[in-house]
């Protein structure tokens, strides 16, 4: 049934879309119109999978109908969600972990891979502290995403803290308490369910008028959690929040998480990547004292979705959280330490690293710190163009994410979100909105390493357009 014509029709096409992808999804609205009933009759009255069909219609097919009804993140002009531009070098990455459906449970399965990867962890890792990844000083994997790194975070400070915690889960343990900010990612909250300690035992601190976590209430809300009998197991500070990308005062919380025997854990799965830049970096201070970090890969290391990072100072809570033990599974690799699946979340794992290598390696740190600097750049280009067309910027970042308002906008006329539809719907830029203080602003972020100043110009015309009573 396979036909190796059509076969190598399919993959003509997608090289040739390929190297002239950033040309290509420039042409192109940023969103689609769909609505996702329409979609829906559209698609299956379109393809019966049922059937089974020649590939190369097929994948002409597919493409299709991706090109029309998917938000283009690698648009220069998608100012969204941390969702980024991808290095053509990490597709490659990406298409060999397929190609060769690396399996990366089991050292002897995966060694090349494993090891690849763990060079890539070992070098970024440097940039927050966390140097050693290639010996046993640090545990450091790559994850599915932040979501999954923030809920190793917390297993780890779980095992570290009750070492009981393995056997006899969250039951057996006295009532526990995890701090982060109100504008921390609610991924947390997820870890804390899937983890067996439910939502309320996450508390929300507040934040200064610079979105930044306020210590002082920290420091109350562990005492008066201690006077109740509930302890401080975990505080998370946020290096890069995703509404403001504001970055929590991470010294001064780590030093109260250690003063009160609490893990403390950072959150970077967008700013770590500042770390590559040594201009930046100082952002990050404190991030080195922290017990783990989460960092995505593809966040803004320009790599397609799948590669988040965790970055961990104790390997035994990270063995202890993990570990299990088989018949079934091939014998440990003895010096080399434990098997990847007894000591991450995951089990059959895809090679989500190659893609990192590959990135990391043709750029090398310094073309990173460049790409990284340069959308930082942007941003404050960004700011001075806002600031001339009379709109007033709301968060304190060094980070490129631009949150932003004015007098019409505060008094509705017209609303945040009446703006960010109409932008989205005349399909030239994509930005979004979010509450701040009560009141809806608007929110770009840029995403993407080929944004260029021009972008930014259309972006504007695009606000005084839109932002029309
Ligand atoms: C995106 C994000 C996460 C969640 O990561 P995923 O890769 O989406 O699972 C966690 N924390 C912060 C600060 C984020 O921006």
């Amino acid at each position: 049934m396979a036909d190796p014509e059509r076969l190598k029709q399919a993959w003509d096409e997608f090289l040739l879309e390929a190297l002239d992808w950033e040309r290509v999804v420039r042409e192109w609205r940023v969103a689609p119109r769909a609505t996702p009933a329409d979609l829906r009759v559209h698609l299956y009255s379109r393809f019966d999978l049922a059937r089974g069909m020649p590939v190369d219609t097929l994948f002409l097919r597919v493409r299709e109908e991706l090109r029309a009804a998917l938000t283009h993140v690698t648009h220069p002009r998608y100012f969204g969600l941390f969702n980024p531009s991808v290095r053509p070098a990490a597709v490659l990455g990406d298409a060999l972990a397929s190609l060769y459906n690396a399996q990366l449970a089991a050292w002897g399965h995966g060694a090349a891979a494993i090891e690849l990867e763990r060079l890539a962890l070992e070098t970024l890792g440097r940039g927050i502290g966390f140097e050693g990844a290639s010996s046993a000083g640090i545990h450091a994997t790559f994850t599915s995403g932040g979501n999954e790194a923030n809920l190793s975070a917390l297993q780890c400070a779980l095992a570290h803290r009750y070492p009981q915690w393995a056997a006899v889960g969250a039951r057996g343990l006295p009532p526990v308490r995890i701090y982060v900010s109100e504008l921390g990612h609610h991924s947390v909250l997820k870890a804390a369910r899937m983890s067996g300690l439910g939502d309320r035992s996450v508390l929300e601190l507040p934040c200064d008028a610079r979105q930044r976590l306020d210590a002082t209430a920290l420091r109350e809300a562990i005492e008066t959690d201690r006077a109740e009998g509930i302890e401080p197991l975990m505080v998370v500070g946020t290096a890069g929040t995703t509404g403001f990308g504001s970055i929590d005062p991470l010294p001064m919380i780590g030093g109260i998480a250690r003063g009160y025997g609490a893990w403390f854990h950072v959150d970077a799965a967008w700013g770590g990547a500042a770390s590559v830049s040594k201009r930046l970096r100082e952002a990050l201070d404190g991030i080195a004292q922290a017990d783990s970090v989460t960092w995505d890969a593809h966040k803004w290391l320009s790599v397609p979705i799948g590669a988040g990072m965790f970055f961990c100072r104790h390997p035994a809570a990270a063995a202890r959280a993990f570990a299990v033990q088989t018949g079934y599974m091939p014998p440990a690799a003895g010096e080399l330490g434990a098997e990847p699946y007894a000591v991450t979340a995951q089990w059959t794992r895809r090679a989500l690293g190659l893609k990192v290598v590959m990135a990391l390696g043709e750029l090398g740190l310094d073309g990173y710190a460049r790409l990284i600097e340069r959308q930082a750049d942007l941003g404050e280009t960004l700011r001075k163009l806002l600031k001339r067309d009379g709109w007033s910027i709301v968060n304190d970042t060094p980070l490129p994410v631009v949150c932003f308002t004015n007098d019409a906008l505060r008094e509705g006329a017209p609303e945040p979100a009446t703006v960010v539809e109409r932008i989205q719907q005349r399909g030239a830029c994509w930005i979004s909105s979010l509450p701040w203080r009560g009141e809806p602003v608007l929110r770009a972020c840029i995403t993407s390493y080929q944004t260029t100043e021009l972008d930014l110009e259309v972006l504007l015309a695009e606000l005084r357009e839109c932002a029309r009573p």
